[in-house]
């Protein structure tokens, strides 16, 4: 209700001014709205927790409202498709994304999540919730700064996922737990990101980013379908609207050392929208911080 949702604004307001800006969260559930955001949601039997088993979406809150929902709600489907989960409605899944943001601040951005489990391992419906958190100083450094990238394995040949589909290429699992060391790998050896390679030498995408390059005037990404790569919404929307700066937009296999050779290269993702690539195993690109703040801009990210 308005009443429900003015009262949850303020006490946000108040945490946005009471608690350090990590601790700010709203949690919202399915079929329940919002709720305190440090309320028990799972079960200890859910598939989610135990096995990573399920999907999710993350995107960026700007001015109030979940920026590009719809195709982020798009590619849920795609995501729940491949692990057999049986979603809600679609109405209801953007009606927890909208009470989940309508209780954030609106003139913070923030990042909304929209998760989904398979449920009790008993049995049971999906488990569905969503939360909106705050974006962090690293996030916003590597916009503003760029970042230092580092290749690595993915450990199998470029088009291998597109004849194994329990491998889930393309699909958004909560299986986050290899992206997430290998980004620990990265800043342990002094770096901020990786760039995943296929071991036949082509390069892929990152733990949570899309590459894109500029190379002749046109803006390149790699194609989702055959790599099982995630087709990323970010990079989706700035190739799409690439001519507004002047370029053509187009796919293709890379190596890293065409990306080093490139006229510029970066990181595209919901939240951080656009890093700049400074370095890539430690060579130089030519990346320019200018093109960058043009790409973010399009993007309609703030600094
Ligand atoms: N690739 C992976 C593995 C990701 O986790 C993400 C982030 O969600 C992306 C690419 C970028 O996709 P998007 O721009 O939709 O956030």
């Amino acid at each position: 209700s308005y009443v429900g949702a003015a009262l949850c604004l303020r006490v946000v307001l108040e945490q946005t001014t009471l608690a350090p800006p990590g601790e700010l969260r709203v949690v919202a559930v399915l079929g329940t709205g919002v709720v305190a955001p440090d309320t028990p949601i799972l079960r200890a039997d859910d598939l989610g927790a135990l096995r990573g088993d399920g999907i999710f979406e993350t995107m960026h809150v700007r001015a109030g409202s979940p920026w590009l929902l719809d195709k982020h709600l798009a590619r849920m489907a795609g995501s729940a498709a491949a692990l057999q989960l049986v979603l809600p409605p679609e109405a209801d899944l953007r009606e927890l994304a909208h009470q989940a943001v309508a209780a954030w601040p609106a003139q913070l951005e923030g990042a909304l999540r929209i998760i989904c489990t398979r449920g009790a391992e008993a049995g049971s419906p999906v488990t569905v919730f969503a939360t909106v958190g705050p974006v962090g100083a690293p996030i916003r450094r590597a916009r503003r700064d760029g970042i230092a990238v580092l290749t690595a394995t993915q450990g199998f040949p470029v088009d291998l996922r597109a004849s194994a589909p329990w491998l889930l290429g393309g699909a958004k699992t909560l299986s986050y737990a290899v992206n997430m060391a290998c980004l620990r790998w990265a800043t342990a050896s002094g770096a901020d990101d990786v760039l995943w390679t296929s071991t036949d030498g082509y390069a892929l995408e990152a733990p949570t980013s899309t590459l894109v390059w500029l190379a002749g005037g046109t803006l390149w990404t790699v194609p989702a379908g055959r790599t099982g790569i995630l087709a990323g919404t970010t990079a989706r929307w700035l190739l799409d609207h690439a001519g507004e700066l002047g370029w053509g937009a187009d796919e293709r296999l890379v190596t890293p050392d065409e990306i080093v050779a490139s006229d510029g290269a970066w990181l595209t993702s919901s939240v951080r929208g656009v890093a700049g690539i400074r370095t890539l195993d430690g060579a130089a690109l030519r990346t320019s911080p200018e093109i960058t703040t043009k790409i973010r801009n399009l993007l309609g990210f703030p600094d």
